[in-house]
């Protein structure tokens, strides 16, 4: 038997068991070992504080989108010793691998940043919708908010779903015109960025956005700290930003594991050949979704992509033959605006978000960099993909690379962009 083990039965990792456990022969046994019972849709999230996902939508058992034929471990892994290819649990059980592929995603860290937890302000005017509890919380909070200044803030750069904190601004904005409470209510984006977004031509597009909503933008902010006696983000150039609430990313780094393993860079994300995602330093290990070091989004759609390259690259690699997939990094994420509508953005490492039509030429349905019903839609019919097309490892008719067919290059100057 040859062994086969993924760490992580997340949105990566349970791609990669439905699809390999399909493609390998019945001498591989294909082990997965998840922390959790509950598989979250993490890009459900966003909904959640303003009430228009309930937790039901969002949460399922981890097991149900396991495969018959593959092993479910449940367990926190402690440690990799690629040296003896063994996982070590929490809990002093160890798995055997033959190859090891690394699917245990990025977690939002409050403690890396000074005063976050302090003052007992955290999830009370310090608050955070990447995780399940903290959007739950943060629902409670906004029910309550009878006005003040919301900051919404990034600490830094990378974070899963870079669109996520804009499109939190813009759904904040509709809730609280929806509420009838937008004038006592000031609104501010904080993010490190020299801009509202990393790539110039959707950066001017999105900071157009802010603008139009009223939305102050605080660019370049790297945080110091956080007063939160005196409710206040600190920069390192001694900026102030203060705030009756705060909802922020906090830094995203990979699991604690990675780096007891010495598999990780200083985020604990897995460096790897950005094309063919092998490890840069173990012929055996493979890194996916956002666990690795490529510069691409963390986003579940770069997972997909990425996952179907390495799919047949894994196949090729344990028959020992050269690589043949090449990932190009393609991202596309769906940003909503508020108010029933949202863009589209598609991009890998070379190209930036562009305008132009998704994915057929000229027809679409989806509207790139524009703010149209459809691509909200697109959105909203996303989380039935997810569950039901993407975990399982279905094929779905989208190609793996970007592709430039229905991109405009011409009219791409930021200046010519309609807000
Ligand atoms: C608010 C929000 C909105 C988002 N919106 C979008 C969007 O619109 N579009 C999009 O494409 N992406 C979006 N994303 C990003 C997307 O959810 C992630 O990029 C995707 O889930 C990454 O998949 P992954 O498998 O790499 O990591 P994850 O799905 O996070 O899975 C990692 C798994 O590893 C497990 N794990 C971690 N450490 C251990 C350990 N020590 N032991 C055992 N198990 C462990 C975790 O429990 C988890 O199940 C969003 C994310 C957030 C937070």
């Amino acid at each position: 038997m040859r062994r086969l083990v993924v760490l992580g039965a997340g949105t990566a990792g349970t791609m990669v068991v439905n699809k390999l456990r399909r493609r390998l022969g019945h001498d591989w046994q294909v082990t997965v070992v998840e922390q959790s019972d509950l598989h979250h849709y993490q890009p459900g999230f966003l909904f959640l504080p303003f009430g228009s996902y309930a937790p039901a939508d969002v949460v399922k058992p981890t097991r149900q989108s396991i495969p018959s034929g593959v092993e479910l471990v449940t367990g926190e892994i402690d440690k990799v010793i690629a040296d003896d290819n063994v996982v070590r649990l929490t809990d002093g059980r160890t798995v055997s691998y033959d190859y090891l592929v690394v699917a245990t995603g990025v977690q939002p860290r409050p403690d890396q940043t000074p005063g976050m937890l302090d003052a007992g302000q955290w999830r009370e005017s310090i608050h955070e919708f990447y995780t399940f509890d903290g959007a739950l919380a943060l629902r409670e909070k906004l029910r309550g908010f009878t006005g003040g200044r919301v900051v919404v803030h990034v600490v830094e750069m990378p974070i899963k779903c870079p669109v996520a904190p804009l499109e939190f601004a813009f759904l904040a904005d509709a809730f609280f015109r929806g509420r009838r409470m937008r004038d006592r209510v000031e609104l501010v984006y904080v993010t490190p960025l020299p801009g509202a977004f990393t790539k110039p031509i959707a950066s001017a597009r999105l900071s157009g956005m802010l603008e139009k909503r009223k939305i102050a933008l605080e660019p370049d902010f790297v945080v110091e700290r956080i007063d939160a006696d005196r409710k206040s983000l600190v920069s390192y150039d001694e900026r102030e930003v203060p705030f009756d609430l705060l909802v922020t990313v906090p830094l995203n780094m990979g699991a604690d594991y990675v780096a007891r393993s010495g598999l990780g860079d200083e985020l604990n994300y897995v460096p790897v050949d950005k094309h063919t995602l092998l490890s840069t330093r173990h012929d055996n290990i493979f890194a996916v979704g956002d666990a690795s070091d490529i510069p691409a989004s963390k986003a579940g759609s770069v997972a997909h992509f990425s996952v179907e390259v390495f799919v047949e690259n894994f196949l090729a690699h344990i028959e020992g033959r050269p690589l043949p997939g090449s990932f190009d990094g393609h991202a596309n994420c769906y940003v909503e605006a508020g108010a029933g509508k949202a863009l589209l953005i598609d991009f890998n490492y070379d190209t930036e978000p562009l305008p132009g039509t998704y994915p057929v030429p000229h027809f679409g349905p989806f509207r790139l960099l524009e703010e149209t019903r459809v691509n909200h839609w697109g959105k909203l019919a996303f989380r039935w993909m997810y569950w039901h097309l993407l975990l399982p490892g279905r094929p779905i008719p989208l190609p793996a690379h970007m592709s430039m067919a229905g991109k405009k290059t011409s009219s791409a100057e930021p200046e010519k962009l309609e807000v």
